[in-house]
């Protein structure tokens, strides 16, 4: 893949430009700041006044709501959630938006599947960091940056690149290094990870350990720290140093038996559940159902939100996390 640092990115590519930052939430408050920092000019767009509206004002930045915002803009970022911007750009960016502007996403999901189709006369693009807002802008402020991802799917200026690079930099995300690929790579790669490894996987696995533990009648004290509390644990080690330096650190016994027991977990049978996991997102499936379920005021959502909230594992969490609470 092509990686790209500091040498490659021009801030001056963004003299003179406004940029409106849409949304100020996760992924809009960690960018604004940061913009803001590197001598950007930033408009934070929000509806009046939510949350958003006074965090923003409290940060120090300049407010409008979403048409008045984007009215100006030379860069419109769509940092709001992907279920609720095709509403927003239909309603407020579409018909606000300057010819020759560029329209940016930190996800791929709403172009992927066509649920923004955006004119010709504007550049499409992407910056995604990989990293939840907050680390981005704890990053930022230690002096470096979050690697990050960008991805050109409509060059109308001939300056869709640069602007992505130079939004990359105003991150700090050049620092670290910013590789390029495409709006639909990234929007199946990054489906892909949250729902069948960090979120969907993650959760079945603990839920499946725990409730194997607690139905061979362990406390679910013991399950909790066991099969919970230790992921983290685990997964710091992963993330510094990859499976090796995580092996090394275990005891050799945990070694040998995670080596020897681990394809009982995943097994051929959960290969294909990732496979058509994988198939849903590429056919349209997960799209429409995820689409469908927003669209019946996320019924569906809530219902499975509800039901993971009454898992004994969850009321179990709830204690042992208060034991970690310092007292003084
Ligand atoms: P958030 O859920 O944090 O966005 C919240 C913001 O959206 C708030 O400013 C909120 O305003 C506004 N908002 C929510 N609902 C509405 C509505 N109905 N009408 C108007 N404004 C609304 O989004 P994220 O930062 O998580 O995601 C933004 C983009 O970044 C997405 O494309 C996501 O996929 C991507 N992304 C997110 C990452 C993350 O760390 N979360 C990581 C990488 C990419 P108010 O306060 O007024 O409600
Ligand atoms: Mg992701």
């Amino acid at each position: 893949m092509q990686l790209y640092h500091d040498k490659d990115a021009d801030l001056k590519v963004l003299d003179g430009k406004k940029v409106a930052v849409l949304g100020y939430g996760a992924q809009g408050r960690a960018q604004a700041l940061c913009f803001h920092d590197s001598g950007i000019d930033v408009t934070v767009g929000v509806r009046k006044d939510g949350k958003s509206w006074n965090k923003a004002k409290e940060d120090g930045l300049k407010v409008q709501e979403f048409a008045d915002a984007v009215k100006d803009a030379d860069v419109v970022m769509m940092l709001l959630p992907d279920e609720i911007q095709p509403d927003i750009y239909k309603d407020y960016v579409l018909p606000n938006l300057k010819k020759g502007a560029a329209l940016e996403f930190a996800h791929g999901f709403s172009i992927t599947y066509k649920l923004i189709t955006p004119p010709e006369d504007i550049d499409v693009i992407m910056m995604a960091p990989k990293s939840p807002g907050d680390k981005e802008r704890d990053e930022f402020v230690a002096g470096f940056g979050v690697p990050a991802l960008i991805c050109i799917h409509q060059d109308y200026t001939g300056n869709a690149k640069n602007i992505a690079l130079a939004l990359a930099k105003g991150l700090g995300s050049t620092r670290a290094g910013v590789f390029e690929t495409t709006f639909d790579n990234e929007t199946y790669t990054d489906l892909f990870g949250e729902q069948s490894v960090l979120c969907g996987g993650m959760t079945a696995m603990i839920k499946a350990g725990f409730e194997t533990l607690v139905k061979n009648g362990y406390p679910p004290e013991m399950a909790y720290f066991e099969v919970l509390h230790e992921t983290k644990l685990i997964d710091d080690l992963i993330y510094a140093g990859g499976f090796e330096l995580m092996w090394n650190v275990v005891s050799n016994t945990a070694e040998y038996g995670g080596l020897t027991r681990r394809d009982r977990v995943i097994t051929d049978e959960s290969k294909k559940g990732m496979q058509s996991i994988l198939d849903d997102i590429h056919d349209g499936t997960f799209k429409n159902q995820w689409r469908a379920d927003f669209e019946n005021g996320l019924k569906g959502l809530r219902e499975m939100e509800e039901a993971d909230r009454n898992l004994q594992l969850e009321h179990t969490g709830k204690e042992i996390r208060k034991l970690f609470e310092r007292k003084n």
